[in-house]
């Protein structure tokens, strides 16, 4: 009788597994942001590498690297990292395979010890990409692309995956989107993503509302439409972008965006590197310049 008993047990065991009611559950309890702990506080370092992105943020110890700038912003990405003696990396992120985004990831990972690393592609036909997964195999890393809404905790702080379209021809299109929730303050990431994946993003039904927004595609008018500036309703926007750059970004039509909804804009090509440095519950900002 026993017997018989344990082997229902298995199968009803074997279905739940099979059909994943498992791992929703443990999904679902991820996405409630962890207490904060005694004195938790995130810090927000937007690197100033010109006419590209690099964000890195730090959270009480553990660390995220978003993006790294050109090629030739290697040695700007390596000494920011030796500067704060960040030699270990919990995560880095390469938004999209652009050079602007993925090629100064390589100074980091001179630099860094890398745990994961999240892109949305494994390959692309480029030198700066190549460089890329090569310096992460040496450190025995396969790149892990992420599924939206996947999440993970940063010390108190829980980042989310709102968007990552490996399948696009677009690069910009692939971009990696992330939430970062800290206690009652957050932070999004949006790397190239133009006005088609920000409507995707609100289609699927995440809460966007960001204390502070990273804006899209370094400000050009194809990113941070109307909608999606409404809804994420953010009291601080940093755009990172280069001086004279040959793109015209920012856009005028996005700085004016930006302006009709009330929203303070931090630019690198005015500030150099920003530093945005949060409690929790507000968030206050220094800057180079
Ligand atoms: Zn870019
Ligand atoms: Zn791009």
């Amino acid at each position: 009788m026993d017997a018989i008993w344990e082997i229902i047990q298995t199968i009803v065991l074997f279905f739940l597994l099979l059909f994943g009611g498992g791992e929703d559950t443990a999904q679902q309890a991820l996405v409630t942001p962890p207490p904060l702990s005694e004195g938790s506080y995130i810090q927000v370092h937007y690197i100033d590498v010109g006419q590209a992105d690099a964000a890195l943020v730090i959270c009480d110890g553990e660390s995220m690297l978003i993006d790294g700038g050109n090629v030739g912003d290697s040695d700007v990405i390596y000494t920011y990292l030796d500067k704060l003696s960040m030699d270990e990396l919990d995560y880095m992120v390469c938004t999209h395979a652009h050079e602007d985004h993925v090629g100064g990831l390589s100074g980091a990972l001179t630099y860094a010890a890398v745990e994961t690393a999240f892109c949305p592609v494994t390959d692309y036909d480029s030198k700066a990409f190549t460089n890329f997964k090569t310096n992460l195999a040496n450190q025995g890393v396969d790149i892990t692309v992420p599924d939206v809404g996947d999440s993970f905790t940063l010390g108190s702080a829980l980042v989310t995956v709102l968007s990552c379209d490996s399948e696009n021809e677009d690069p910009n299109a692939t971009s990696i989107v992330l939430r970062i929730d800290h206690g009652e303050t957050s932070f999004l990431f949006t790397g190239d993503a133009e006005q088609q994946t920000e409507q995707e993003i609100l289609d699927a039904g995440f809460d966007v509302s960001a204390t502070v927004l990273k804006v899209g595609h370094h400000g050009s008018s194809t990113s941070t439409g109307y909608q999606w500036l409404y809804e994420v309703d953010p009291d601080y926007a940093v755009i990172s972008v280069g001086k004279g750059n040959s793109y015209g970004h920012p856009h005028e039509e996005v700085l004016s965006r930006l302006s009709d909804a009330g929203v303070t804009v931090y630019r690198t090509d005015q500030r150099g590197d920003i530093v945005c440095t949060g409690n929790g519950t507000t968030v206050s900002f220094a800057t180079a310049k």
